[in-house]
């Protein structure tokens, strides 16, 4: 009868347990605990956005999005390519922190053990999902910790991926199936990214007239990248300028396909109780210091990206100066979803900033190569050091030195006539690393699997050979 009598209180606790687990996962959003959706857009340089200064039209969506809600002017990735940038964003931690990246043929997962943004929300009962669609962010690079439902969709070719209105059907689908419940959503967008071929609409409006209404000119293939790369192919300025067109042109596509997402959310009636966020994870170089691409330098042609806030009736809509890092965003965003941030977030939460006030000086870093011996930079309120390696046998370093604020494109180097000012940025970065060296958890080796390994490769990021197993 006692152990009966056990088993039955037993029983109880496990229900009310269970019962205490599954209410603490059905919450519904208010304008105080709001959904979050994340529109994260590949390879979109911040200069294309029209209210950051673009004056072609290419995103009015993003643009109307920006005077709803906060705008930061001068936003910065902390690494140049995808994996460690976007590990950055969803752990709140330069990529010498959290150890997600590596180079070609040495990729690193993002440790389990680090605590994401999307694990904080799902953690307080938000229900998570990703739609994303490159390797870099899937699963088996480690950036899905925290998301319940991932939907990625890979390409082989960096020609057959799901595009922007695929992206935008699949998130608008996700979202009406879980509206009842509080959601933390992350949309991730790739069309801006090589190659670069916008549909026929964006082709005739964007394109150089050449190219209007003919895709015989084909720029950002997978052998181009690594022709280009391994200097087996010259294009000209020419070339360039023309490929520069048609990248707007998917740009323009991949605003006009977010705006249809913000359109669904405004016609589900969830303006007021979501919280949008956008971010890219780094720009597009075009040649401005001489290359092309991504991943290879840390010019702020990479570095310089979009972030904006929406939540209509709670954010005034506002233009912060910044500087900012995208290792803000999550601290922000836990801040106005009241959500407790994680104690091993770095970067800081803006949201006095959303308010008006002045935010205080604050150096920003970055790290990363996707090609080889890692390149680091600090930027100060007023300089920006970058510091990559020489080559040679000696080990030695080169550095260039920006007055940043007012050279924006980064095309005066002042290494050599600022000394002072170069000297107290290396040494600040040295004891930066020194700092994040004792700190660093690197996450595990990715091991490919053959199909991995092949996407990656016909979308130029593994070269022939076995570089991965290296
Ligand atoms: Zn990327």
């Amino acid at each position: 009868m006692q152990r009966r009598l056990v088993l039955l209180a037993l029983g109880i606790a496990v229900a009310l347990t269970v019962f205490a687990l599954v209410r603490s996962r059905s919450r519904t959003a208010t304008p105080e605990a709001p959904n979050v959706l994340v529109i994260a857009i590949d390879t979109l340089r911040a200069d294309r956005l029209g209210c950051l200064g673009n004056e072609r039209g290419l995103t009015p969506a993003l643009d109307r999005l920006a005077g709803e809600g906060v705008s930061f002017r001068r936003a910065f990735a902390h690494a140049p390519w995808t994996l460690p940038s976007f590990a950055s964003i969803f752990t709140s931690q330069t990529p010498e922190e959290h150890g997600a990246g590596g180079k070609l043929g040495e990729f690193r997962a993002l440790a389990p053990e680090h605590t994401t943004l999307a694990e904080r929300f799902a953690e307080s009962g938000w229900k998570t999902g990703a739609i994303v669609n490159v390797d870099f962010l899937g699963r088996a690079f480690g950036l899905m910790q925290g998301f319940d439902v991932v939907d990625e969709r890979f390409s082989n070719d960096n020609d057959h991926l799901r595009d922007a209105h695929a992206t935008t059907d699949a998130a608008l689908a996700w979202i009406e199936k879980e509206r009842a419940n509080a959601f933390f959503l992350l949309v991730h967008y790739f069309d801006p990214h090589a190659r670069y071929a916008p549909p026929k609409e964006f082709r005739e409006r964007f394109a150089d007239p050449r190219d209007q209404h003919s895709d015989a000119f084909e720029f950002g293939t997978r052998d181009q990248v690594v022709l280009w790369r391994s200097g087996r192919i010259h294009p000209t300025q020419d070339d360039f300028r023309r490929a520069e067109q048609l990248y707007d042109g998917e740009v323009a596509y991949t605003d006009a396909e977010v705006g249809r997402l913000i359109d669904g959310l405004a016609a589900a009636g969830l303006d007021a109780n979501t919280l949008v966020v956008v971010v890219a994870d780094h720009g597009e170089e075009f040649l401005d210091h001489g290359d092309w691409e991504h991943g290879h330098s840390l010019h702020d042609e990479l570095l310089h990206v979009p972030m904006l806030l929406r939540q209509k009736g709670r954010i005034a809509a506002r233009v912060v100066e910044g500087p900012v890092g995208t290792i803000d965003l999550a601290p922000t965003v836990c801040g106005l979803a009241g959500v407790p941030p994680s104690p091993d977030f770095r970067g800081r939460d803006l949201s006095p900033a959303l308010a008006g006030s002045a935010l205080s000086p604050h150096s920003l870093c970055a790290f990363g190569n996707f090609w080889g011996a890692p390149h680091a930079s600090l930027r100060t309120a007023e300089w920006k050091l970058i510091e990559r390696p020489g080559g040679g046998a000696g080990g030695s370093t080169v550095s260039e030195l920006y007055r940043w604020t007012e050279d924006a494109r980064e095309k005066v180097d002042r290494a050599a006539s600022e000394p002072a000012a170069r000297a107290r940025l290396a040494e600040d970065l040295a004891l930066l690393r020194k700092v994040f060296v004792g700190r660093a958890r690197q996450g595990p080796r990715v091991r490919m699997s053959p199909e991995q390994r092949e996407r990656l490769k016909n979308n130029g990021y593994v070269g022939g050979g076995d570089e991965d197993e290296r």
